[in-house]
């Protein structure tokens, strides 16, 4: 199992905002290597398996139509213990919540619209970077 690596996607609303180039400034700054990084745009089917794990939760129709509602940036990151640093970056689900200086802090709007994803472990980091890029790049 590779410990090292996390995947992202800057969601519709960074894309939209024009963060992109902001948010990843930060993620290069905090020690992160991009492995593999894409534009793409998720189709509902794309967002509904990519969430499935939401899907009785009640704002999981909301939360299908944010995602595929735009483009967002797909990437994998390297770093030594990339998924819990990665998640200290980007800070808690609810932006009011979130530390100062953390990229939901300073980029996300709400708790549906919060501009970032983080892997939450090593083993969805390897299932949600296999599910954007091929594993070639992965591995
Ligand atoms: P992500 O998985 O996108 O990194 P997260 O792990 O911090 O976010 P999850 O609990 O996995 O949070 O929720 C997935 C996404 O669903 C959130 O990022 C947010 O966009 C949306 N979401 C979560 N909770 C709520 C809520 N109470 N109301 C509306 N949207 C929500
Ligand atoms: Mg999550």
């Amino acid at each position: 199992m590779i410990t090292n690596r996390t995947f992202t996607m800057l969601k519709p609303d960074s894309v939209e905002k024009g963060n992109i180039g902001a948010i990843l400034e930060k993620i290069n700054a905090a020690g992160f290597r991009i492995v593999a990084m894409k534009l793409t745009h998720m189709t509902q089917r794309d967002a509904e398996a990519f969430y499935a794990i939401h899907k009785e939760r009640p704002f999981f129709g909301e939360l299908v139509q944010y995602m595929t509602r735009g483009p967002i940036v797909a990437a994998i990151l390297e770093k030594d213990n990339a998924v819990e640093d990665f998640r200290a970056l980007i800070g808690a689900t609810n932006p009011a919540e979130a530390a100062e200086g953390t990229i939901r802090k300073l980029y996300a709007t709400s708790i549906s619209e919060n501009a970032v994803h983080g892997s939450d472990s090593d083993e969805n980091a390897a299932i949600e970077g296999a599910f954007h890029f091929a594993t070639r790049e992965m591995f």
